[in-house]
């Protein structure tokens, strides 16, 4: 059993996220944007976060892109959870620090063995992120 973060603006895809999550054992939170979700990550240190990338006050890429400032929290997993369904996007998803992408519509029967893969230390992400301005 983990406790699985979950970002998402979306009431019914919260919900139905919830839901699986829940009916597998798994503890859950949730939050509507993302700076909600980021107050979560500091308060209640969760083992894996899912997160939605179009969301109102803080999208996907800002809450992984200050996930990975994080002294303390920086090696939580996060999957991205979204609609924005072309390679590119995943690649996108990847190089902005997630550690996996699911594709929405979630598939029920699916969803929480795929999530599953990423708990447990983080693996070698699937690209490098680019170098950023005064990074070495
Ligand atoms: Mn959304």
């Amino acid at each position: 059993m983990a406790r699985i973060l979950i970002i998402e603006d979306n009431p019914e895809n919260l919900e139905l996220m919830r839901f699986l999550l829940q009916a597998s054992g798994h503890e859950t939170i949730s939050a509507r944007n993302g700076e909600q979700g980021l107050a979560c990550v500091a308060r209640d240190a969760p083992d894996l976060i899912v997160c939605d990338i179009q969301m109102p006050v803080l999208d996907g890429f800002g809450v992984v892109r200050r996930l990975r400032s994080l002294e303390d929290r920086k090696e939580t997993p996060c999957v991205a959870v979204t609609a924005l369904a072309m390679p590119e996007d995943r690649r996108r998803a990847l190089a902005g620090g997630f550690d996996g992408y699911i594709s929405k519509p979630i598939e029920p029967e699916r969803f929480v063995e795929e999530l599953e893969r990423y708990l447990g230390p983080r693996s070698a992400p699937a690209t490098t992120p680019p170098a950023r301005n005064g990074e070495s």
